[in-house]
């Protein structure tokens, strides 16, 4: 069939974005499903930071490349073998693929599946083909297995959960990255118990989750760090206890004794390194660093070893929470139903496919949490 859809043709365009267009909206070729997908339209697809890490090229895909890996849609044809989905049914989508039969799969840890990996690496689906072609006949790369910034995608089954189709299809997309993400990182990664002390450090999409999940969990005091003195704001307003900005000199000081020692729990969600040693700086002996942002490829933290041993500090990584998405996803979309994850506080607004480059320049800005993209309105 033929669609409409924002490729990315080269890495690290200047900005700004709205000039040099680093996603180009195209007409092409999107075949059918085949064994174990799906077809789906895309209802709304989230801008989040690591879209705009590919568009800066700190962390590269195969080009040329449809990205966006947040989203929500509706099933429009099923690829032979899948019995479970039918037309019209509602689906939020999931970044990583999954096999369901490797060492971690059934452990319970799909998110860290290798056959995700692989296909991540090669711009395909986790079957190993490429659904979208160009006019000319080229092949064009996926985006973690998904391709969102389209209007229609085609995607393996295990990459979808099935949801209730009486919530918007605009908030439904968020569950698909900064939810899971975030709420995940608290929840499944620290592991937090009500009753403690945490500190979320960055708000953006991702961190405002977090702290959403810390509120809804019962967490005692809730430390929200950032370089905006707005989203600061919105923190305190959403349930953040103590607020500190990241660009104070002095701000591992403060928080270290504001917290008599530092935080037990620190939730990094900025994705780089001074954010990452600020996390580790104001963790409390005996007390995690989880980390859920991805830094530029190749990037490296270091600690003083010592510390790390004496004061008995863990740092983990969290990547797409630790989620099971099949469990989560309706978790957290219960949570959501309660008024407990309002993830409708973080739209900042929908645009067509045309403004895609725009409105990756306000992302850059730091000026908005989450912009859905809404490719068929
Ligand atoms: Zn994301
Ligand atoms: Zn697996």
């Amino acid at each position: 069939m033929r669609m409409q859809a924002a490729i990315m043709f080269q890495h690290g365009l200047p900005r700004p974005y709205a000039s040099s267009t680093p996603l180009i909206i195209e007409d092409v070729e999107l075949e059918g499903p085949g064994p174990g997908e799906v077809l789906i339209e895309i209802a709304a697809a989230g801008l989040c930071h690591s879209d705009l890490s590919a568009i800066e090229g700190i962390r590269p895909r195969p080009l040329p490349v449809v990205i966006g890996h947040e989203g929500a849609g509706i099933v429009r044809e099923c690829g032979e073998g899948v019995t479970d989905l039918k037309p019209d049914d509602h689906v939020v989508t999931v970044f990583v693929s999954s096999c369901g039969g490797c060492r971690f799969c059934v452990r319970g840890r799909p998110n860290i599946c290798p056959s995700g990996s692989a296909a991540r690496a090669a711009g395909t689906l986790i079957s190993g083909g490429k659904r979208i072609r160009r006019l000319n006949g080229e092949a064009v790369n996926h985006g973690s297995g998904l391709s969102l910034f389209a209007q229609y995608a085609v995607v393996a089954r295990r990459s979808m959960v099935k949801v209730d189709s009486t919530i918007p299809l605009d908030d439904l997309a968020i569950f698909g990255c900064a939810v899971m993400t975030g709420a995940g990182a608290v929840l499944n990664t620290a592991g937090m118990q009500a009753g403690d002390t945490i500190a979320v450090l960055g708000l953006g999409g991702v961190g405002m989750n977090a702290l959403f999940a810390a509120v809804a969990g019962g967490a005692e005091r809730i430390i929200a760090i950032d370089t905006s003195v707005e989203k600061l704001g919105l923190a305190r307003q959403w349930g953040a206890t103590d607020t500190f900005l990241a660009t104070d000199a002095d701000c591992v000081e403060r928080i270290r004794t504001a917290t008599d020692g530092g935080v037990d729990t620190v939730i990094e969600t900025a994705g780089n390194i001074q954010a990452m040693e600020l996390a580790y700086a104001i963790t409390a002996r005996g007390g995690s660093v989880v980390s859920a942002g991805l830094p530029a490829q190749g990037a490296n933290f270091s600690y003083m070893h010592a510390g790390l041993v004496s004061d008995e500090k863990s740092i983990l990584g969290s990547y797409m929470g630790s989620c099971v998405p099949e469990r989560d996803i309706p978790r957290f979309i219960g949570l959501y139903k309660r008024g407990k994850l309002p993830v409708e506080r973080l739209k900042s607004g929908t645009l067509p496919l045309a403004d895609i480059n725009s409105a990756f320049d306000r992302l850059a800005d730091g000026s908005v949490l989450r912009q859905l993209l809404r490719p068929n309105i």
